[in-house]
This record gives C-alpha cells, sequence and structure tokens, in this order.
C-alpha cells in the first residue's frame, strides 16, 4: 500500500456507514465491491432521507400554488439552486440552470447558444478524449449549420496535447468544448489554461464537469469557464438532475431551450414572452424531489471535503495502477495517478474486457466493461473496449486487493 493511501484523510469505515448499498452481500459471504462510480455513484441516507421528507412532508408542484405545500416546495426547490451554485463557486444563483443530467445541458448550449451565434465555417473546437456527450451534440449542429469541429490530439500518455491545442487556436475557434476529467483515461485537463487562452483568441469555453464535479474542488468562477455542465447522479445524488452553469449575460441573451410551462412571462395564441433566466431555460415541471436530493449531495460532500475525496481517490487509484501493473498481460491506459483522478481502464492480453467484467461479477465486484460512450478514443487508443475500475470515497484498498484477485482468477478462467 502506497504511503499516501495510509496518511488519506478519509475515514473510509465511517462513511460507508452512510450507504446502505454497500452493507450488500451478493452471495453469502461476498459482499459488493462498487467499482463503477464514473458510470454512477451510491447514494448516502442523507440524500435518500431528504428526497423522502420532501415527499412525505412537502410535495407539490412548484412556482404555481399559493397553497403553503406549494410555497414549501417552491422554496426548497430555489434553495437547492442555491446550494448548488455554491457547490460550484457559480456565485448568483441564476446562473444555475437545472437540466435532466450532463447530456442535456451540452445539448442546451449547442441547441440556444451555439446555434444562435455560430454561422458556417465557424470552428468547434473538442479534443480526441470526449464523451459522446461531448461530441454527438456539436455533430448534429456542424451538420445543420456547416460549422468546422476540430479536435485536440491525445498524446500516448492519455492527456492533452497543449501543442496541438495551441496551433488549434490558430483557427480561430468560436467555441471550445472539453471535458474537465476523462471518464477512460482519468486525465484531469488544464481547463483554467484552456479557458484562459481560449478567451485570449476570442473562443466561448463549455466544460463538460460530469467526472470532475464530484470528485474535486471546482471553482467555476476560478476557473472563469463561460458554460460548465455536470450530472448529480455522479456526485452521490439522484438520477433526473443536473445543471448547467452559464455566465449571466449569456443566459440572458440566449434564446429559450424547450417550450412550454414556467419558461414564459406571457402567452398568446400565436406568441410568447420568454420568462427570466434561469427559468427561461427549465420548461415544464422540473424534477423537484431529485433537486432537492441534489443539494443534499452537495452538502454531503462539501461535508467530507472535496480535497480530502480527491487525495483519497488519487491514493486508490495509485495502489491499483501499481497492483495492476503486476499482473503479467495487463495494460493499464492514462497518465500517472498523481494526474488524475479515480479512473483507471486496462486490458489483459487476449481476453475480452467484457469476459473480464463478467468473472469479476461472480467475484461480487462490479467494474464497467465497453467504451465506455467514448468510441473515437478508444479508436484512438486502437481498441475495441477497455474494462474500466472507478473509485470514489467510499472505496478501500481492500476492495483493490479483492479486484486483483479476481483479475487473476480471469486470467486462470481463460487460460
Ligand atoms: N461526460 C462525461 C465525461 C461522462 O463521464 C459522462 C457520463 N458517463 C457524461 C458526460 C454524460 O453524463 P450523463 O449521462 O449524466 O448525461
Amino acid at each position: 500500500m502506497t504511503d499516501a493511501l495510509r496518511t488519506a484523510a478519509l475515514d473510509v469505515e465511517r462513511l460507508r456507514d452512510d450507504f446502505p448499498v454497500l452493507r450488500r452481500e451478493l452471495r453469502p459471504g461476498v459482499p459488493l465491491v462498487y467499482l463503477d462510480s464514473a458510470a454512477t455513484s451510491q447514494k448516502p441516507r442523507p440524500v435518500l432521507e431528504a428526497m423522502q421528507r420532501f415527499y412525505e412532508l412537502h410535495n407539490a408542484n412548484i412556482h404555481r400554488g399559493v397553497h403553503r405545500l406549494a410555497e414549501e416546495a417552491t422554496a426548497a426547490f430555489e434553495d437547492a439552486r442555491r446550494t448548488v451554485a455554491g457547490f460550484i463557486g457559480a456565485g448568483d444563483a441564476r446562473q444555475i440552470i437545472f437540466t435532466r443530467n450532463t447530456t442535456e445541458s451540452i445539448n442546451l448550449v449547442a441547441r440556444t447558444w451555439a446555434r444562435a451565434n455560430l454561422a458556417a465555417g465557424d470552428v468547434v473546437l473538442l479534443s480526441e478524449m470526449e464523451h459522446h456527450s461531448n461530441l454527438v451534440p456539436w455533430q448534429m449542429l456542424a451538420a445543420e449549420r456547416g460549422l468546422r469541429l476540430e479536435f485536440i490530439a491525445v498524446t500516448d500518455d492519455g492527456e492533452l496535447d497543449i501543442d496541438s491545442f495551441h496551433r488549434l487556436l490558430d483557427l480561430r475557434p468560436k467555441a471550445i468544448s472539453i471535458s474537465h476529467m476523462s471518464n477512460v483515461l482519468g486525465t484531469i485537463n488544464p481547463v483554467g489554461e484552456i479557458v484562459r487562452h481560449g478567451h485570449a483568441a476570442g473562443a466561448r469555453v463549455v466544460v463538460d464537469g460530469a467526472q470532475a464535479v464530484p470528485h474535486l474542488a471546482v471553482d467555476v468562477g476560478e476557473l472563469g469557464a463561460d458554460f460548465y455542465a455536470f450530472s448529480a447522479h455522479k456526485m452521490c445524488g439522484p438520477t433526473g438532475i443536473g445543471a448547467l452553469y452559464g455566465r449571466y449575460e449569456l443566459l440572458d441573451a440566449m434564446p429559450p431551450f424547450l417550450g412550454g410551462g414556467d419558461m414564459i412571462k406571457r402567452v398568446e395564441l400565436r406568441s410568447f414572452e420568454a420568462n427570466d433566466v434561469p427559468h427561461k431555460f427549465e420548461a415544464g415541471t422540473p424534477a423537484i424531489a431529485e433537486a432537492i436530493g441534489f443539494a443534499a449531495a452537495a452538502d454531503y460532500l462539501d461535508g467530507v471535503g472535496r480535497e480530502a475525496i480527491h487525495a483519497h481517490e488519487q491514493a486508490i487509484a495509485g495502489y491499483a495502477i501499481e497492483r495492476l501493473e503486476e499482473v503479467p498481460g495487463v495494460q493499464v491506459f492514462g497518465p500517472p495517478a498523481e494526474r488524475r483522478g479515480g479512473v483507471v481502464s486496462f486490458t489483459l492480453d487476449g481476453i475480452h474486457p467484457h469476459d473480464i467484467a463478467q468473472v469479476l461479477d461472480g467475484e461480487g465486484i462490479a467494474i464497467r466493461a465497453g467504451h465506455h460512450c467514448a468510441m473515437p478514443l478508444h479508436a484512438h487508443l486502437g481498441l475495441p473496449a477497455s474494462a474500466r475500475a472507478s473509485f470514489y470515497l467510499y472505496n478501500t484498498p481492500a476492495e483493490v486487493d479483492r479486484l486483483i484477485d479476481g483479475v487473476y482468477k480471469v486470467k486462470r478462467t481463460f487460460a
């Protein structure tokens, strides 16, 4: 075990008690080892309780009723917005739009801001390590508007090639949309630097923070990004809700996204007047209990401390990389542990990642196998698929040991 791991700041055993599912045994004597938090995290009791309390005591639709429950529900929803804003240093809570997830947040930017501001021939800069959520919305808009998509290269170490970024800035991109942390390689990208240089070149910068916000102390004010997208379900919150941070002046000038109730001030038969930010972008009944769960998750992670969470994950990932690399035939992808988060993707010579995941599942170990919604990155790595173990605040070195025992079992099974 690494020294860093021994001195890590988290009391993981105590934290694990907050997560009911972690007590599950998949078979008698075989406790669950959950190493798939990059897909979705587990949920602690304070989040589950906040949502249950809302449904038991305060459930009503928001922004409409004048009755007591409607007022309480509205206050709780808008409080949640303030909490989520505070969690990422967004300042003015109107700069937080509730969406369904990161995917919807990026689509919102592409469909509203980009559609209104980009024209044929304009360059949008992405990278080769993007999740499909940060590729397909831009491809769809590019096809409609004749935009030119360009891609920052990825180095053999699994990091953004900063020289390639600087060369591409000569094309004067109008938008740069980039992930803060890769869901395959674990790479933490230098987003602050990208924003600074991007702005100097005249671009707006969109950040896919799906893998960063749950693990790093993200401060959007400090980063200076124009838009920042993330999901609650990867940060101990519920599914069905995410957020888009946007700078107020940009949001205010943007056309609405979906049309319907709540996003209007006034409607006539043939026209409407859009509501103010943020409600302009939140058509229909939102995920109210989920917003409350989202805020409870933010409070929970703040209570634990994201610096400590990140330090713990780096230590666990470092330990996992060290142990995996001892296994003959294993290849680990991505940068060294000190430059990544808690995501470790690997392959095992001659064995398909799906077979690895299946044998591990038999041992009670949940990992992910496939392209992880990053097919172009896998093509770049020359792989059809990879196996991915992803760690969070509740994972222990003993679970890494179980993973390694499982990997040896995979080798024996397919020997
Ligand atoms: N971007 C990255 C980097 C991700 O890891 C994910 C989730 N796998 C997404 C975007 C999409 O998140 P969601 O499915 O919550 O929209």
